[in-house]
């Protein structure tokens, strides 16, 4: 961070907006910035006017009075950070902008000497006619060398020494320095000054990501083994399995983009999403992307660049866009371009990455995507989600009933009538319906342990799928995925024989 400052103020940049919420980094970096490019460097905050970072003599007074801190006339080369300024910025009076004019134009140096103003503020919050002024820079999350140097300052404090740092600092990566000191210092209180505990920084890492309403960190114990079918889908994701160890990145494995699995709802989209970050041992995060789009103007561009920093703190990571097809619809370009610069930035992000974040996104109706996520090379790859097939539904009949605690409960004679019966349900729906039977098992008397056949059929008949709802939308929906996405299904031709037993995929 330090050099990229440096290079603006070399360069002359008179405005830079940085984003962060962690002053005392910022300012430190500054102040380094400074003096790699001959620079004073001065402070102005609400309170107290203005100050020195290195401690010299500095102009007096200016508390309370932004306009003031803006028509100082500088003896040197000086970069002036603005502490509260976005605070003024979100509404500000044409006397301020008229300040902020004058005071870029006398900035640029000319016969005198040039200052550089800094906005330091979690978001982006310009009047239009300051935009094009200040250049926006996103201050990184700390990384691991940082975060490294942070858990040992702890433990010593505590007197403790931690032989292995790897699982805490992978608990904190994503935290901001504040955020993962005030984590390892409280699972430090926790375990009665006995450790520091890598659980307890991922369990106040999960609430601080969800603060802010756009990720989520979802702990999962699904396996590819509790997916029924989807044979294909679960063979590709297997083979990637190794891709983020350093093994697999001395070797030269490329680093996988991510998928994009479209398909009929309740068809075991979440559940590959989930047991990828399993079968990959690597954290997942989910982002609705509904949530990255906030009321204030440049607020869903700065949300968009937080949830790629947080993302590539964490990685590796797979990370879940999900219902892309709503978060990502568009809003017709009534929004002023701002869902066109949030998915630029977003897919921007996604061909160039080099952090291994693999990225699985979600969706079921296709007609609300945009054309810009389907474009080849985007994805590594396109998936079909489709209804389960009769050898899928055995499979995920399987699943369902063992999940239950009723492994095998049903002869095979029996498995093959349900697998007839539920001809058009998905996998949510046959699960459902196993649960609704249990229900009507508890009340009969004397009281079975699983759902007798005949009950199970009952209940079965009663259920409308969603196939018969929405017949024109799936057919629709088959067509257009006919030519674009691989199925997700193994082909009957290539499908393991029906032999009742058959071992799913190991994960
Ligand atoms: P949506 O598009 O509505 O989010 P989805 O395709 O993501 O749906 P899931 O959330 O993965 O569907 O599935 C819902 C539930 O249905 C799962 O938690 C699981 O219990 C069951 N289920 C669905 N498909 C399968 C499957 N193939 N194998 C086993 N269980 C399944």
């Amino acid at each position: 961070m330090v050099s990229q400052l440096t290079n603006y103020l070399k360069a002359g940049y008179t405005g830079l907006w940085i984003v962060s919420h962690e002053e005392q980094r910022v300012a430190q970096d500054v102040l380094e910035a400074c003096k790699a490019a001959k620079r004073r460097c001065l402070h102005w905050d609400v309170n107290n006017g203005f100050s020195a970072a290195d401690g010299k003599a500095c102009p007096k007074g200016g508390a309370g009075d932004p306009n003031a801190a803006l028509s100082l006339l500088h003896s040197e080369d000086t970069t002036l950070i603005l502490w509260d300024f976005q605070l003024w910025l979100k509404d500000p009076g044409p006397g301020l902008v008229r300040a902020f004019q004058q005071a870029f134009a006398l900035g640029k140096g000319g016969k005198g000497h040039s200052c550089a103003y800094i906005v330091v503020a979690p978001y982006v919050k310009l009047p239009p006619e300051l935009e094009k002024q200040f250049q926006v820079v996103d201050f990184c999350l700390p990384d691991r060398a940082r975060l490294a140097g942070i858990v040992q300052e702890i433990a010593a404090s505590g007197g403790l020494t931690v032989d292995d740092p790897a699982p805490l600092l992978d608990a904190a990566s994503g935290l901001t320095t504040q955020e993962a000191a005030d984590a390892l210092a409280l699972s430090f209180v926790e375990s009665k000054g006995q450790k520091l505990d890598p659980k307890v920084v991922s369990r106040e890492k999960a609430t601080t990501l969800k603060k802010n309403g756009l990720l989520r960190v979802v702990e999962t114990k699904v396996k590819l083994d509790d997916i029924g079918g989807l044979g294909s889908l679960k063979t590709w994701v297997c083979d990637r399995r190794h891709a983020f160890t350093p093994e697999a990145r001395a070797w030269g494995l490329p680093n996988p983009r991510g998928f994009l699995l479209l398909g009929i709802p309740g068809c075991g989209k979440s559940l590959v999403a989930e047991a990828t970050s399993s079968i990959l041992g690597v954290p997942l995060l989910k982002l609705d992307a509904g949530s990255l789009f906030g009321s204030l103007v440049g607020q869903s561009e700065a949300n968009t660049r937080a949830v790629i920093q947080t993302a590539e703190a964490v990685a590796p990571c797979v990370l879940w866009i999900d219902e892309l097809d709503k978060g990502f619809g568009g809003q017709g370009g009534q929004d002023g371009g701002t869902s066109e610069r949030v998915i630029g930035t977003l897919l921007d992000w996604m061909d160039k990455k080099t952090a291994p974040v693999l990225v699985v996104a979600t969706a079921n109706d296709v007609s609300k995507l945009k054309p810009e996520f389907l474009r080849k090379g985007r994805f590594d790859e396109q998936w079909f989600v489709d209804l389960p097939t009769a050898r899928e539904r055995e499979d995920i009949w399987r699943v369902v009933t063992r999940k239950k605690g009723r492994t095998d409960c049903y002869t095979e004679t029996e498995l093959a009538r349900l697998v007839s019966q539920t001809e058009g349900f998905s996998g949510a729906e046959i699960e459902a319906a196993f649960s609704e039977a249990l229900y009507a098992t508890y009340n009969l008397s004397p009281r079975p342990f699983h759902p007798p056949l005949d009950l199970m059929i009952t209940v079965i008949m009663g259920t409308t799928p969603l196939s018969k709802m929405m017949a024109e939308q799936i057919k629709s929906l088959r067509e257009w995925c006919h030519h674009r996405a691989k199925p997700a299904t193994t082909p009957e031709t290539l499908a393991a024989p029906a032999t009742g037993k058959r071992k799913l995929l190991a994960s």
